[in-house]
């Protein structure tokens, strides 16, 4: 039997369970959620207290965020130092004005002025609506080997996990993936892993990252502005990487990779290029319900894109076909483009380029997997990189046929 052949044996044990959920009768009583799973505050290395994160994201038409912290979960006693910091001075004016210093716990000692961090207990009532907003537990896993910072997100775990050793990055990071699957199965509590920005200091290669065992997610877009998204002349951007990925895992018959937009964000004071803002990237997710359970059941089914600002109005995958339409907005010029995996070959191809709000692809027998992106002429807001205009990336799909 050719290898060829091998592969696509192995495809029929994967493509059951994906993509079930997409079908248009069963998508009538689901909803859009918008959601960032990368979010920084004063518990590890962010600028700002979680409250005033919660605030901004709550208000600028989110459903759910995670705050994600370095090795860290924000359930006991923390203080921050105020003292000698202008920028933390002007941060507790704010807090201040907006929660009320009823709210803000203070206390002076022989080091000065510090604030007492809120716990996500203390402060989720604040923010949690059912159907309207969620704030899902997370840890940044923090792993670093040498001059190599290796990160996962661990979303919607119930108990901290310690950064991991080992002797080559595959190892650091495969510990990491196991561990959040352990504590899965041990709690009974859904709960996804994904990689973090592998181009930061290009620590993880694509090497790396086609050895890994139930790796499901990674960030396509990291609105981080030290991550190289898009690569530079020696190593190749997080799109490239993405596919090549999915071609060596459908050859190992592993399931596809996903992609999401995050936002890393860790400066809510200075605004730019050169820091990491709030608002850059996202996930759109497509559940039945708010809770952690229902978003996590919906990555995992491949129901979500990724996005710099793109909406999408329809999303439909049904017998080798996808199908979506853009929510356009005044002025904006789309472009959506189909990419695949097509049998026997070692890269994805440009299947279709449409211009306009509504595009479909139909799989031909030689293609293996699709996935859809749409481009806009419309400036991003906040840039990085040369990402300069608004885009959304949908999820790779199999050819059922
Ligand atoms: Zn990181
Ligand atoms: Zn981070």
């Amino acid at each position: 039997m050719s290898r060829k052949m091998n592969w696509f044996v192995g495809l029929g044990i994967l493509v059951a369970t994906l993509n079930s959920c997409a079908k248009p009768d069963a998508q009538a009583d689901k909803r859009w959620y918008k959601g960032n799973l990368h979010t920084h505050s004063y518990w590890s290395d962010g600028d700002d207290y979680p409250e005033m994160i919660m605030d901004w994201y709550k208000t600028n038409g989110y459903q759910f965020v995670a705050l994600s912290e370095h090795n860290i979960i924000a359930d006991h006693e923390k203080w921050v130092s105020i003292a000698g910091d202008s920028l933390r001075k002007a941060a507790l004016t704010k807090y201040r004005d907006r929660f009320g210093d009823q709210w803000v716990e203070d206390q002076l000692d022989a080091e000065g002025l510090k604030i007492r961090l809120k716990t996500l207990e203390e402060y989720r009532p604040l923010f949690e609506d059912p159907g309207q907003f969620l704030i899902i537990q997370s840890e940044e896993i923090t792993n670093q080997l040498g001059d190599k910072p290796l990160h996962l997100n661990a979303t919607n775990l119930r108990e901290l996990i310690e950064p991991q050793q080992g002797e080559s990055v595959v190892e650091v990071l495969q510990k990491s993936i196991d561990a959040v699957r352990a504590q899965r199965e041990r709690t009974g509590t859904p709960m996804i892993v994904h990689l973090n920005h592998p181009n930061f200091h290009y620590a993880v290669s694509l090497e790396d990252m086609i050895a890994l065992q139930g790796e499901q997610f990674f960030e396509v877009f990291n609105g981080h502005p030290q991550v190289h998204n898009q690569g530079d002349s020696l190593h190749i951007g997080t799109e490239e990487m993405w596919d090549l990925v999915n071609i060596a895992y459908l050859k190992q018959n592993k399931p596809l990779l996903f992609a999401l937009g995050t936002d890393d964000s860790h400066h809510y004071h200075r605004k730019g290029r050169t820091w990491s803002n709030a608002g850059r990237g996202w996930v759109m997710v497509r559940a039945d319900t708010l809770s952690p359970d229902a978003i996590i059941s919906a990555l995992e089914a491949g129901d979500f894109y990724a996005s710099t600002g793109v909406t999408l109005s329809e999303l439909s995958v049904a017998g080798g076909t996808m199908k979506l339409s853009v929510a356009p907005e005044p002025g904006v010029h789309y472009t959506i483009r189909f990419y695949g995996g097509l049998s026997g070959e070692d890269h994805t191809s440009l299947l279709a380029e449409h211009e306009g709000t509504s595009a479909s692809y139909t799989m031909e027998p030689n293609v293996i997997f699709m996935r859809a992106k749409v481009l806009s002429d419309k400036p991003h807001p906040n840039p990085i990189e040369s990402l300069d205009t608004e885009m959304a990336w949908t999820q790779p799909v199999l050819n059922r046929g």
